[in-house]
């Protein structure tokens, strides 16, 4: 299971880069989305298999809206490994695998799919473990028997709400544009979830903002009004780029605690890395993977 790793300089590559000796025997996984240009699947992956000095690599495949079968049906005849799954393709691979976890079937998503022994193709959810992981490890925080707010009910506040549940949260409050969109999220969390406005803020122990808003054309903006936001609250944005978020600038300065995304984004690749390889992830490796890829230098 151990590679050669051969230190090269490359363009796309730092000069620190380790770069495998790719050969027969080097077991393949990868990313699928559209556009996958940006991923940091392939980073976070390749620093992992370096640390573990095995012959593992992860390249990122470009797959079109509606091609995720043909892309799985490649996997399974390559003999690749493993897959992550990113936007658009979360829903439909959740109906094309062979098998499915627990986790996947209740969120009709999959972002990890593991190539078993028999050759069957399993599908797995890793973003609700990784967000729980981060909370936990990264700021020390149980939501056990916590009031939590999640703004925002797509995929990733899907998978944080049913987390959330799974973990025992008092409550989880789901605020959204969409109203049914918002229903069917606040479904997940089971007995303890439901639909909710911005006055179910100061009561909240721990806030995710689990939209967009804070990134790319909407990096100048804030889910939330800064004023709704105090001391008492744990504030979580789920957006990892930029790494402090208007979100979190704002609930620094009320005095909450705070945790950007990348944690979330580190851990439930961690949960992948293990799946494929059968081993412990170096998270640390990852993150700082991750970083150097975003240009952030963190601290
Ligand atoms: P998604 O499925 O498209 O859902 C987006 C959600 O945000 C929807 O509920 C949408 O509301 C809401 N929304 C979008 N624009 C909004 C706006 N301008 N104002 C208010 N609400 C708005 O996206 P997703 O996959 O869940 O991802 C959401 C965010 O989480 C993204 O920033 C993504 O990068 C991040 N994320 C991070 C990680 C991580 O590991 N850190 C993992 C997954 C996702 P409607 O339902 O009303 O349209």
């Amino acid at each position: 299971m151990s590679a050669t790793w051969k230190r090269r300089v490359a363009p796309a590559c730092s000069a620190d880069a380790l770069v495998p000796e790719l050969s027969g025997r080097t077991s393949v996984v990868g990313v699928i989305g559209s556009p996958i240009i940006h991923s940091l699947s392939p980073a976070l992956h390749n620093a992992a298999f370096a640390a573990l000095g095995i012959d593992w690599c992860c390249l990122a495949f470009e797959v079109a809206d509606g091609d995720a079968a043909r892309a799985l049906g490649g996997m399974a005849s390559l003999g690749i490994r493993g897959l992550s799954v990113t936007m658009p393709h979360k829903t439909a691979v959740a109906g094309l695998v062979d098998d499915s976890t627990p986790v996947a079937l209740a969120l009709d998503a999959v972002n990890c799919v593991i190539r078993q022994p028999d050759g069957r193709l399993l599908g797995h959810n890793t973003d609700g473990a990784g967000f729980l992981d981060s909370l936990r490890h990264d700021a020390g925080i149980d939501p056990h028997g916590m009031q939590v707010v999640v703004v925002g009910a797509g995929g990733a506040a899907r998978a944080v709400v049913h987390a959330l549940g799974t973990a025992g949260a008092a409550s989880v409050v789901v605020i959204n544009r969409d109203g049914e969109r918002a229903a069917r999220a606040a479904a997940l969390a089971g007995g303890c979830g439901r639909v909710g406005t911005l006055t179910d803020i100061e009561a909240a122990g721990l806030i995710v903002n689990a939209t967009p808003v804070g990134m790319g054309p909407g990096a100048t903006e804030s889910p939330l009004p800064a004023d709704v936001l105090h001391a008492g609250h744990v504030v979580v944005d789920l957006v990892y780029h930029p790494a402090e978020t208007n979100l979190l600038k704002a609930a620094a300065a009320a005095g909450a605690i705070t945790l950007g995304g990348l944690g979330m984004l580190v851990h439930q690749a961690a949960h992948a890395f293990t799946r494929w390889t059968g081993l412990d992830a170096p998270v640390e490796a990852m993150r700082t993977a991750a970083r150097a890829a975003l240009g952030d230098t963190g601290t």
